[in-house]
């Protein structure tokens, strides 16, 4: 079956902390606090796209020509990764909120490494 996976992913890649001066730290984390932005408009997981076979003798889907491709998200949770149908209106909707969702986790990931750099030079304060 095909299976497309629509997850956002970010990168976090960053030049090494350490090199830089504690100013340019404090400079990048305010930056990623306002990157953080609304983050009531998000969501944690997966939208996913499958066509499906209805299986009713003598539908087109029989011989190969499935519906859809409909929307699944699956919400990212311990054990509980089950996917949800989603209607067609508002994949574009969770779409976005998956997108802010990375956006913000990508933020609070480099205040999160940024703090720990200044713990290590004992200017966490
Ligand atoms: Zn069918």
């Amino acid at each position: 079956m095909l299976f497309t996976a629509l997850s956002c992913v970010m990168d976090s890649h960053k030049n090494d902390l350490r090199d830089l001066p504690t100013r340019q730290l404090l400079a990048r984390r305010r930056a990623a606090a306002a990157r953080l932005g609304d983050v009531e408009q998000m969501l944690a997981g997966t939208l996913t796209e499958q066509p499906r076979r209805c299986g009713r003798p003598g539908c087109r889907c029989a011989d190969g020509d499935p519906h859809g491709p409909y929307a699944y998200y699956t919400p990212r949770l311990a054990g509980r990764g089950r996917a949800r149908y989603v209607p067609a209106a508002l994949a574009g909707v969770v779409r976005r909120y998956l997108h802010r969702g990375a956006e913000a986790e990508a933020a609070l990931a480099e205040i999160s490494a940024i703090n720990a750099e200044l713990l290590a030079r004992r200017e966490l304060g």
